[in-house]
Order: C-alpha cells, then sequence, then structure tokens
C-alpha cells in the first residue's frame, strides 16, 4: 500500500475507521455527505478502491461511477427539491484537489442561493486558440 493510502482520509471513511453520513454504498463504490457542503445535500461519490484522479482509474468504473452518479444525483435532487445541480471533479493540487482520492462532487443547487460558481474567463487570440485546439485534436 502506498504512503498516500496510507494516510487517506476518504480510505479511512471507507474502512470505517473515520464515521461518515452514508447515503449509498455497494462492493465498488461509497456516497457520503461533504463535510464542508456548499448545499444541503452535497454528496461526494467515492470508489472504494484509491485512486488519485480520473486519469488512474480504469474505464469501465469510471463508467460504473458516473452511471451512479447519474442516479444519486436524481436522489438528491429528490430529496434536497434542489432547483439543479452541478457536477465536479478535481483533479491534482492545482485544480483544487485538496483529497487526493478521486471523488465526485454532487452538489444541488436553489434558485438565488448565493453560489458562484462561475469562473472567471480569460482572453486569448484567435491563433493561440487555433494552436490548442490543433494540439489536442492530434495528441495521442
Ligand atoms: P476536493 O477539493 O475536490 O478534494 O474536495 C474534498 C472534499 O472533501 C471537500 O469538499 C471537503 O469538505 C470534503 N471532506 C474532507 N474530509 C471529509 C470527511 N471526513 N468527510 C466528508 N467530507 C470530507
Ligand atoms: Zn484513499
Amino acid at each position: 500500500m502506498s504512503y498516500s493510502e496510507k494516510d487517506c482520509i476518504f480510505c479511512k471513511i471507507i474502512k470505517g475507521e473515520i464515521p461518515c453520513y452514508k447515503v449509498y454504498e455497494d462492493k465498488d463504490f461509497i456516497a457520503f455527505l461533504d463535510i464542508n457542503p456548499v448545499n444541503m445535500g452535497h454528496t461526494l461519490v467515492v470508489p472504494r478502491k484509491h485512486f488519485e484522479t480520473v486519469l488512474d482509474i480504469e474505464k469501465w468504473r469510471f463508467g460504473e461511477i458516473m452511471k451512479l452518479t447519474k442516479k444519486l444525483s436524481q436522489r438528491i435532487i429528490n430529496a434536497t427539491k434542489a432547483d439543479g445541480f452541478e457536477l465536479c471533479i478535481n483533479n491534482k493540487k492545482a485544480a483544487g484537489q485538496l483529497v487526493p482520492h478521486l471523488h465526485i462532487h454532487i452538489m444541488p443547487r436553489f434558485k438565488n442561493d448565493g453560489l458562484k460558481f462561475n469562473w472567471p474567463t480569460k482572453k486569448f487570440s484567435q491563433a493561440e486558440m487555433q494552436k490548442i485546439a490543433n494540439k489536442i485534436k492530434n495528441s495521442l
């Protein structure tokens, strides 16, 4: 087991060493309330196996966690009567990942809930946009 797994807070929750408000579990995944919710019902969907980011998890398991996220999103909407919801996965520190165990945030949103999730945007030249589009298109 790697160092990060040994100290991983979500691995500890999965092993039952740290309590959580569990909303779902099966043999591959667990979902529990975020301890610092942005709104009531903010849930984290987590693979039981430790992966750091989306790039580390197997394709099949990522497919399954997305299907589960869809199912749980509906349940969360039903339970909270939210007007909408956001799905978010932060990958790596630079992108705001605080817990290095892959997880999907399901964040219920309410009209006028005061949250501002729209990021400020940047301007790039047409040449820069075309260049990066080509680079992404042609990268393996
Ligand atoms: P991220 O920035 O995507 O890595 O988000 C990590 C999330 O995990 C944060 O929203 C935290 O509030 C949440 N979190 C950290 N520790 C716990 C815990 N013990 N139980 C539930 N949620 C947690
Ligand atoms: Zn972990």
